[in-house]
């Protein structure tokens, strides 16, 4: 995202609308400016605020004017009254900081918006998890924090060691050069997004090993860290496997979401021969 410093009078409003903090009023040129690391291009500026037309010498001489009658003349707070942004036609690597920021815009490796992934929320049609497996949602990253994709990077290089598997469909996944050992592409580990969610699933044994793991990788990152579990329930629709494993680790669990399994199941396991269909 650029502001065209040309056309900005320095309202000051962008800075409001901002979630990474990215805007600020330069001092030395007297005008909005991006500061381009911390940017995850989330277009929040540019959509966030009504773009005005006003003619920016005509704004700056009547600010002065009522400057020196001690006077204020701000726009409305919701305006950027000389439209002054102006959206850079983003190349690789740096749309990468888009795809997983701006939730208008789909992933290409999975067609969903957001960070890209529908997680373990439609689990009744699509089966990620299987009974006895247990999913992880890892997820990176808050507005105003944001995470760099080297950080992400060194939490999959030891869930990876530790033998996991990575969801395939997770755009995290799909911009890997190498599942077997969590390496995410090297030209996009320099791009910061607002947030992003690794998907992993190991047998239900593994849930403790597996949460220790990403406490002790959470320590040495600079973001924050929310660890979601998905399971399957048993025929009472209770979870009396993982929810102890959790609660004993800490956790007070609320119940937070249970599919009733009204969808369409695309993973349904082929059928059994008809002898041991009457069996069971
Ligand atoms: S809202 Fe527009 S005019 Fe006001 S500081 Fe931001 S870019 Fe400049
Ligand atoms: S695109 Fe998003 S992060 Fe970048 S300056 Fe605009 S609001 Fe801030």
């Amino acid at each position: 995202m650029k502001i065209n410093p040309d056309k900005c009078v320095a309202c000051g409003n962008c800075t409001y609308v901002c979630p990474m903090g990215a805007i600020y009023i330069d001092p030395a040129l007297k005008r909005a400016t991006v500061n381009r690391d911390e940017c995850v291009e989330c277009y929040a500026c540019f959509n966030g605020l009504s773009q005005e037309h006003l003619n920016p010498t005509m704004v700056r001489t009547m600010r002065k004017i009522f400057q020196f009658m001690r006077l204020r003349f701000d726009p409305e707070p919701d305006v950027c009254p000389t439209a002054a942004f102006e959206p850079e036609e983003l190349v690789w690597p740096r749309v990468v900081r888009r795809a997983f920021s701006d939730p208008r815009v789909p992933h290409e490796s999975t067609g969903i918006e957001g960070r890209g992934t529908e997680e373990v929320k439609t689990n009744d049609i699509t089966g990620r998890v299987k009974v006895g497996e247990v999913g992880f949602t890892i997820e990176f990253g808050r507005p105003g924090v944001g995470v760099w994709m080297r950080e992400i990077q060194q939490m999959c290089a030891r869930l990876a060691l530790a033998g996991v598997s990575f969801e395939k469909k997770n755009p995290l996944t799909s911009l890997m050069s190498d599942e077997a050992s969590g390496q995410l592409r090297k030209d996009i580990l320099g791009e910061k997004v607002m947030s992003a969610i690794v998907e992993i699933k190991v047998p239900v044994e593994r849930t403790e090993e597996i949460v220790r793991l990403v406490w002790e990788v959470e320590k040495e990152l600079d973001t924050v860290i929310a660890l979601g579990v998905g399971t399957r329930c048993d025929a009472d629709g209770e979870d009396r496997v993982v929810a102890p494993i959790l609660e004993r680790l800490g956790y007070k669990l609320e119940r937070a979401k249970t599919n009733t399994g009204l969808g369409r199941i695309t993973n349904r396991p082929s059928p059994l021969p008809q002898a041991e269909m009457t069996t069971r």
